[in-house]
């Protein structure tokens, strides 16, 4: 019977907004895409999708979509295993493995239900899993799923990376978990130093380069291949709902007996539907597009670059780098809101993210560039943030 709890969860409802961290959404009356209608706001410029290589509305891609609609229907209504395989899942995955030089690929529903079904699948109270401090969200919780031993260290602290490993001595396999990018900061893991240690204390590295497939290494193959480490992973998970297409879908690619194993242990995999066949073809499709030509991901990082710098130029605190994840440092959580309100008011979509999100007085707003953004755009977006910015002074 639904009674104390109902009045139970309005007061937690009641705090969440009192603490300022109650989540509205936003509603758009268009496709995604560099510039969206929001109901009761009217056209924005928006910074903070994922949409990195402009696939998420591309015309070739919703193409491949409609085609695969009229060539292999809409849904599985079947997993994997029963009957739920078609060619096209086949194919995504062999179309995978290629591009990232990997043994083999297995799909799952989401990069979250990749991450959740990965560790519990290999791993077991003998085992011990080292994970990064910032890791995802979904890598955190599919760790708390299995029965290794959970050890922990600072973001990117390599020596303290070597003290868990060191603790770890006596578990039978030891496995490193880290994000190849970390998503508030836009910082790339040190994979080249996370394998030196790995390959010194005989463990496995995991990487998940769900902000980083499509978009970072020359070929666009994510950190392993800009850090030149492509054959020093084993595993890699990602998502094809970012830079590859931004529909939905993840997977997991690395050594052959592990894709194997996880085909046959995996839960997610094994008890969650297939990808719809529209979403596997154009996921292949936006593969094509990113393998065959420079041209999307020279667009983004010209437009990361010139953003970078002209934010630079108008002093404001950009944290370093390349990718195409851009955080606005503020460090006021209440000034870091106010700055986003001022940005909506001048037309800009982005977003404040503030603790316990990031660390106390870190606040920021996090743009996301996009290979659909104009040169433009974002210098409309520069002088929106500079006059918000007056404007708050
Ligand atoms: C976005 C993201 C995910 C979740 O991907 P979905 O396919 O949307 O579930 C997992 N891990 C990382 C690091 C991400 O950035």
């Amino acid at each position: 019977m639904y009674g104390a709890i109902g009045v139970e969860l309005k007061g937690r409802l009641e705090e969440v907004r009192e603490a300022g961290t109650f989540k509205t959404e936003l509603v758009m009356t268009t496709p995604q895409g560099a510039h969206v209608e929001v109901e009761g706001r009217g056209e924005m410029l928006n910074l903070c999708a994922n949409n990195y290589l402009g696939l998420a509305n591309h015309p070739a891609i919703i193409a491949a979509a409609h085609e695969a609609l009229d060539r292999w229907g809409y849904g599985m209504a079947s997993v994997r295993f029963i009957c739920g395989t078609q060619e096209l899942h086949r194919q995504l995955e062999e179309r995978l493995s290629e591009f990232l030089h990997t043994d083999e690929t297995i799909l799952f529903s989401s990069c979250f239900d990749a991450n959740g079904g990965l560790f519990e699948a290999l791993l077991d109270e003998r085992d011990a899993v080292i994970s990064d401090q910032l890791n995802h969200a979904s890598i955190i919780d599919g760790i708390r799923l299995c029965k290794a031993r959970r050890l922990r260290y600072g973001n990117s602290d390599m020596d303290e990376l070597e003290a868990r490993l060191r603790e770890a001595a006596d578990a039978r396999y030891r496995l490193i978990a880290t994000d190849g990018v970390f998503s508030m900061d836009g910082y790339l893991a040190r994979l080249d130093a996370i394998c030196g240690l790995a390959e010194r204390y005989d463990a496995l590295v995991m990487v998940d380069d769900s902000h980083a497939v499509g978009v970072s290494g020359p070929e666009g193959r994510g950190t392993p291949e800009h850090h030149g480490v492509v054959e020093r992973v084993d595993i890699i998970t990602g998502t094809l709902g970012k830079a590859v297409g931004g529909a939905s879908g993840g997977y997991v690619s690395g050594r052959r007996e592990v894709i194997e194993v996880l085909r046959q242990r995996a839960r997610p995999y094994l008890f969650s539907n297939s990808l719809a066949p529209p979403v596997a073809a154009a996921s292949l499709r936006a593969l094509e597009l990113i393998g065959s030509s420079h041209e999307l991901r020279e667009r983004l990082h010209h437009n990361t670059a010139h953003f970078r710098k002209r934010m630079t130029e108008l002093e404001f605190e950009i944290l370093p780098g390349e990718h195409p994840i851009v955080p606005v440092m503020v460090g006021s959580e209440l000034r870091s809101a106010r700055l986003a309100a001022e940005l909506a008011a001048r037309g800009v979509y982005a977003v404040s993210f503030s603790y316990p999100v990031v660390p106390r007085g870190t606040a920021r707003i996090r743009t996301q560039m996009s290979a659909a953004h104009t040169i433009e755009d974002l210098d409309f977006a520069a002088e929106a943030f500079a006059a918000a910015r007056a404007r708050l002074d």
